[in-house]
């Protein structure tokens, strides 16, 4: 069995964000979608509705991508959304699907950071 994906990226998530995002995830406020060899999408369920991708392609090299559509991802590209779909993916026994057993940096995805040079 695999490290989970929680001990792997917990280092880059600020301890307010995981706290909340904990408390999402016990309180069944998300919602797995599609789930390929890649990636996943899921939702989860804040003040609003919100869509976050977990992308592991790069995890090998110690590379997790990660997307959230909230006001909080897009200044600090992280999230208790992002935190809270990561302990949903250990707790749903997913972590196996993501390759190597490094320490993960957590990076925006490329469409997020293509979207953002646009916007600048
Ligand atoms: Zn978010």
């Amino acid at each position: 069995m695999r490290k989970s994906l929680t001990s792997r990226s917990y280092h880059e998530v600020p301890d307010h964000d995981r706290g909340r995002g904990s408390a999402y995830q016990r309180a069944g406020r998300v919602r797995l979608g599609e789930i390929t060899a890649e990636r996943l999408d899921a939702r989860v369920l804040g003040t609003s509705r919100y869509a976050v991708t977990i992308d592991w392609q790069e995890a090998g090299a110690g590379l997790l991508r990660i997307d959230c559509d909230c006001p909080r991802f897009a200044e600090a590209a992280v999230c208790k959304h992002v935190w809270a779909v990561i302990v949903e993916i250990d707790e749903e026994g997913l972590s196996d699907l993501v390759p190597g057993e490094s320490s993960l940096r957590l990076a925006p995805s490329t469409a997020f950071a293509r979207c953002r040079t646009r916007m600048a």
